[in-house]
């Protein structure tokens, strides 16, 4: 193990104006740093628990913020000030300050005694306790920065982005743990990952406002990721995570711009703007193909674009198409495309497959890890299979699926994503007289990376003969776009309602992301 020479690394940050340099040893955020407005009230330690999921000790917390933890039974109160939090054992669902929260995973309870998950911290906590906070503090800062290196190099799997309203995610994954270096500085982040092996120079073009572009080349025997700014950033954050084996590099936007951006569903006051229409499939990819040959990447752009005019014209919503002709768009840029926009909704078109031919009817999905029944299962598997046309050589899709799913802001939206569905597809069905086989929840992986309320509409079987024929139909297509429009009107007037009542509740506008 060599050390990676401290006084060149120093002069880089100096170079480039910058002062946070991290030395990491695989670094992994073991903490949260709660912050009240005075300053640092101390550090929560991570609990990770074998199912995957990452808890806090709910007695710290209460500790911590000077408050009290209490017991009755199943059911326990974290008490701050007057405010109070009610957890009940092995359930997701609380309420805090006298309002209904659920969770990504359930409260539990061990030899640790009780742990709340972690997403309590983003939910839950501003809630009980204005004007606290808790983040994964930067990875620690030491002396003297080192970088572990390991004999053999460490083979690129795949770098991949996201824009969220309030920060751009750069991700590098790898075939073997990484260990790595970052130098911030104002136009420029670098992060150089030991023993790295880069086949040839990566260059991807963001634009979100925040970060211009990522390049990712070898040097020596490392490998250097550049990340170069547009905007200025307000925070930059690390980790080296596992499962896969990847380093995390998330780079803030100051508050004033990020509220700009920020989501504006969930009791926003801002109308609908933008909706991104995903026409599944294209290009090499047909999709699924009916028995006599129709393809669902041409049913479904056809309907895409009839109900995408529809909106445009009938709601005055501005509608982008992900793709407009027949070409193959790989399934993260499709909701790239939708974020970098800032879209209000996105909305993908399918048509299902199905190994029963009798299988008939329209269902419409939202993003969840657990699905909700088998068949659903099966439908997000094979939409996702397309995954491996994408890039062959990729590993399991099930390790793919896993980590999106771990970086997904998705979470948020799941309340407003599922009323969304539930909207689309009462109408969808009811004006078609078609079979509602209901919303249902599966791990789509096009979802997944979407920062805004997101669904999937499957707007029949091909597999189905008779449906098959319909779908081929363009009176039918016609009918089906209407629908999928009637669902999004209806949706956009409860919107309007609810933007209307939050505005004329004065105080109550939203502000926070
Ligand atoms: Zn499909």
């Amino acid at each position: 193990m060599a050390r990676w020479p401290a006084a060149l690394l120093f002069m880089c940050a100096v170079l480039m104006g910058a002062i946070p340099v991290e030395g990491a040893t695989p670094a992994r955020p073991a903490s949260f740093e709660v912050k009240g407005r005075a300053g640092s009230l101390g550090l929560l330690p991570v609990v990770s628990l074998d199912d995957g999921g990452s808890y806090v000790s709910a007695e710290r917390l209460a500790s911590l913020l000077k408050g009290s933890w209490s017991v009755k039974g199943p059911r326990a109160t974290l008490t701050v000030s007057s405010r109070t939090a009610q957890f009940t054992r092995d359930q997701a669902r609380l309420t805090v300050a006298g309002e209904a929260l659920t969770l990504e995973a359930p409260a539990r309870v061990t030899s640790k005694g009780w742990l709340l998950p972690e997403g309590f911290l983003a939910k839950g906590l501003g809630k009980l306790a204005p004007g606290i906070t808790a983040a994964r503090p930067m990875a620690a800062v030491e002396s003297r920065p080192r970088l572990k290196r390991v004999n053999t190099s460490v083979p690129f799997e795949e770098l991949r982005y996201r824009s969220y309203p309030s920060f751009t995610r750069i991700v590098v994954e790898a075939g073997a743990e990484l260990s790595y270096l970052v130098a911030a500085g104002q136009k420029e982040i670098r992060v150089r990952l030991s023993s790295l092996a880069v086949p040839a120079l990566r260059v991807e073009g963001i634009d979100d406002g925040l970060v211009k572009e990522v390049r990712l080349e070898s040097t020596g025997p490392d490998a250097l990721l550049k990340i170069v700014l547009e905007g200025r950033a307000a925070d930059v954050k690390t980790a080296s995570l596992q499962d896969p084996f990847r380093v995390v590099v998330d780079i803030y936007r100051p508050k004033e711009s990020a509220s700009q951006g920020a989501p504006k569903t969930n009791g926003g006051v801002t109308p609908l703007q933008l909706i991104v229409m995903d026409a599944g499939h294209g290009g090499h990819d047909s999709g699924a193909v009916g028995p006599t040959g129709v393809m669902e990447k041409d049913v479904v752009l056809d309907v895409t674009r009839r109900a995408a005019r529809m909106v445009e014209e009938g709601l005055g919503i501005k509608v982008a198409l992900s793709r407009s002709t027949d070409v193959f768009v790989p399934l993260r840029e499709r909701t790239n495309f939708a974020n970098k926009r800032r879209a209000d909704l996105f909305v993908s078109i399918h048509a299902n497959a199905h190994p029963r031919s009798v299988s008939e009817g329209v269902e419409v999905y939202f993003l969840s890890s657990e699905a909700t029944d088998n068949e659903s299962r099966q439908t997000a598997a094979i939409e996702n299979g397309v995954v491996e046309l994408e890039n062959p050589q990729s590993r399991q899709k099930t390790d793919m699926l896993k980590s999106i799913l771990w970086d997904m802001a998705q979470s948020e939206f799941q309340q407003e994503s599922s009323f969304l569905a539930e909207t689309v597809l009462d109408s969808t069905t009811r004006s078609l007289r078609l079979v509602n086989r209901g919303v249902k929840q599966a791990g789509f992986y096009v979802l997944g990376g979407a920062a805004m309320p997101a669904i999937l509409i499957e707007i029949g079987f091909l597999t189905n003969p008779r449906e098959e024929r319909k779908l081929a139909s363009p009176e039918h297509r016609e009918a089906l776009a209407k629908a999928i429009y009637a669902g999004l009107a209806e949706y956009k007037r409860r919107y309007d309602q609810r933007v209307r009542t939050v505005q004329s509740q004065p105080g109550k506008s939203e502000t926070s992301r």
